[in-house]
């Protein structure tokens, strides 16, 4: 039982898998569910993720980019994801494929059929068996995270209002063409109604 969480920045990805998070070791205990993070979760990923996230970086290639997410991917489904799904868990991803399509193929103009091709390879097959989407308008989200996290920024926090419109698109589209995977929320929406939406979807999705 694989649930990603998307979202452009401000959504409230972060609160709402955290009250998710909560609900399910409630429910199943501690040790029925895995909450993780992309890029991250192992050594190799979060040393991955530094390089991603490193403030002198600013001469990174948009493709090194796209590739250093896809190789990350790669490590934390292999180190974290699968053995536990194996282990019968609940497995809450903060981000996963859907991010690179959006981030790296849509903000950054990679191509969203280019960066879905690439992380095929990655995922070598793969995929959530549900996506929850938090939608937000891009000058919402843009609101909330300069109010939020004015401390806490790192180099891919950096991009203008454009940027973050190309994301949205992008995983719009995505919401489109993957109906059945991915669930779009209205994430503008007061925290506790996103969370409710986003219980009944999970006990929709797997009988609960
Ligand atoms: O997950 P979180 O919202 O903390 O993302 C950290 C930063 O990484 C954000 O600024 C997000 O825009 C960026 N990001 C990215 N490409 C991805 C995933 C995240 O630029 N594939
Ligand atoms: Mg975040």
């Amino acid at each position: 039982r694989f649930i990603s969480f998307e979202g452009p920045d401000g959504a409230g990805k972060t609160s709402v898998i955290s009250a998710i998070q909560e609900w399910l070791t409630q429910k199943y205990g501690k040790q029925a569910v895995l909450l993780t993070r992309e890029p991250g979760g192992n050594r190799i990923s979060e040393q991955i993720r530094q390089i991603l996230f490193d403030d002198h970086n600013t001469n990174m290639d948009a493709r090194t980019e796209a590739l250093l997410f896809a190789a990350a991917r790669r490590q934390h489904i292999v180190e974290d994801i699968e053995p536990a799904l194996q282990a019968g868990k609940f497995v809450l991803s903060d981000r996963y494929v859907d991010s690179s399509v959006a981030y790296q193929g849509g903000g950054r103009h990679l191509g969203a059929d280019d960066i879905w091709e690439l992380n095929q390879f990655a995922i070598h097959g793969l995929l959530p068996d549900l996506t929850i989407y938090l939608d937000i308008p891009s000058e919402l989200g843009l609101e909330r995270i300069s109010k939020h996290r004015q401390n806490q920024v790192n180099r891919l926090d950096r991009e203008k209002l454009r940027f973050h419109q190309d994301v949205r698109n992008a995983y719009l589209t995505l919401a489109q063409r993957h109906q059945k995977r991915i669930q779009l929320i209205d994430a503008s929406q007061p925290l506790p109604t996103v969370i409710n939406m986003v219980q009944e979807m999970i006990q929709n999705r797997f009988n609960l």
